[in-house]
């Protein structure tokens, strides 16, 4: 029985409006405090909303209560530069003042539509790190790695490249997302047996890079068309600790059983 910590992020991408982002952060802070669970939970929202799903956060859960240790609060992306001219753009500093805790790397939408390499996936989640963030970082192969056989050094290649200059101290700060590309958003799931043998490998790797410690430590997240139907027997896999929740993040009654999925 794993003692690691299990971890649900509700990736809302862009998606929700300011009113339905609020109901929809609210649905979800109220079925964490009626649960007896004890999985985190990841609210990451489209910028525009971050303030008011912290406000509703806020307002929904009491400091100090069991649910205010389980949800925080996450951006989808940053920008790994502090200030300046870069139009568009949003800083960690911004995301911090948000309320933000959480940042996510390497998201396969990002790598792969808007062409991000792993070299800024690296700056994105170093920059992060130091300053202080939870990180999530994505990994994963697209359908046509996959079936030529290359899933395995694609994760690898993209969890040492993400990680390069990423201090020993700062792994407990760090999530890792396994999301198979060809799983995002379609429908089609890794296998449990299929996605449990690419987390034991991506442990595997995080144990020659960081030692066998930081890897029985790390939290790996399984993330591709998650669902309450599904999630259990994902999660029941040793090296499975919680997932990134797409589509599925954007109901409340289907995140919330995937939540209590977990655990
Ligand atoms: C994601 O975007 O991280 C994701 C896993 O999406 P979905 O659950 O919709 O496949």
């Amino acid at each position: 029985m794993t003692t690691r910590q299990r971890i649900i992020g509700g990736n809302w991408k862009m998606n929700t409006t300011l009113s339905s982002a609020k109901a929809l952060a609210a649905a979800v802070c109220n079925g964490v405090i009626a649960s007896p669970g004890r999985a985190r939970v990841i609210l990451v929202p489209p910028f525009p909303y971050l303030v008011a799903v912290a406000e509703v956060i806020a307002r929904e859960i009491s400091p100090g209560s069991s649910a205010a240790t389980r949800v925080a609060l996450g951006a989808q992306d940053t920008s790994p530069e502090p200030d300046g001219a870069f139009t568009g753009e949003v800083s960690l500093a911004m995301l911090k003042d948000c309320g933000c805790s959480y940042v996510l790397t390497g998201h396969s939408e990002r790598r792969h539509i808007l062409g991000e390499p792993d070299s800024l996936v690296n700056t994105k989640t170093r920059a992060a790190l130091a300053a202080g963030f939870n990180v999530i970082l994505c990994v994963g192969e697209t359908l046509h790695e996959r079936v030529t056989g290359h899933t395995h050094a694609v994760n690898e290649r993209q969890l040492r490249a993400g990680l390069e200059g990423v201090a020993p101290e700062q792994l407990p700060r760090l999530v890792i997302a396994y999301e198979p590309v060809w799983a995002i958003g379609t429908g089609k799931n890794a296998t449990p047996a299929d996605a449990q043998d690419a987390h034991a490998k991506i442990r595997a790797v995080l144990a020659t890079m960081h030692g066998q410690p930081a890897a029985d430590a790390a939290v790996i997240q399984y993330g591709g068309s998650v669902k309450a139907s599904n999630a259990a027997e994902l999660f029941a896999q040793p090296d499975i600790d919680g997932g990134l929740i797409g589509g599925a993040s954007l109901k409340a009654d289907e995140f919330l059983a995937i939540v209590n999925a977990a655990g």
